[in-house]
């Protein structure tokens, strides 16, 4: 359920501060410490999966609620316009093993990623 050398199971436990902006039953939404919009969130469960496709396998109820938590976090934090990303895999740079989605909004974004 949760892995003591987890940056971000630390994170859900109060271990390590966050600049938090919501938590639900199923997770928690903190601003990210490395902004790359003026609306960056992670939304993340509060139960330990490496990513979003184990997440779903194991608790589907806590990936829908992730997902609805990025809808309302980029509604209030942000301008209801977002990009939801889930780096999976250290090949798309995915550095923290926890599951993660990023909510960036507050600026155009362009397209294609990098
Ligand atoms: P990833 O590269 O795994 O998709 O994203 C990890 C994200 O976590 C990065 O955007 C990084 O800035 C953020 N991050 C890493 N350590 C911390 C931390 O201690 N606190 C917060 N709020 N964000 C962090
Ligand atoms: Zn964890």
């Amino acid at each position: 359920m949760s892995d003591p050398d987890c940056l971000f199971c630390k994170i859900v436990a109060g271990d390590i501060p966050a600049d938090k902006v919501g938590e639900t039953e199923h997770t928690v939404a903190f601003r990210d410490i490395n902004p790359q919009a003026p609306t960056h969130v992670l939304v993340i469960p509060k139960v330990h999966q490496p990513d979003i496709g184990s997440l779903a396998e194991a608790e589907p109820e806590a990936a829908v609620a992730l997902l609805r938590e990025a809808r309302r976090v980029a509604d209030d934090e942000g301008t209801g316009s977002y990009r939801l990303v889930f780096n999976t895999g250290a090949d798309a740079f995915q550095t923290v093993f926890h599951c993660h989605g990023h909510v960036l909004s507050g600026r155009s974004l362009t397209w294609p990623p990098g």
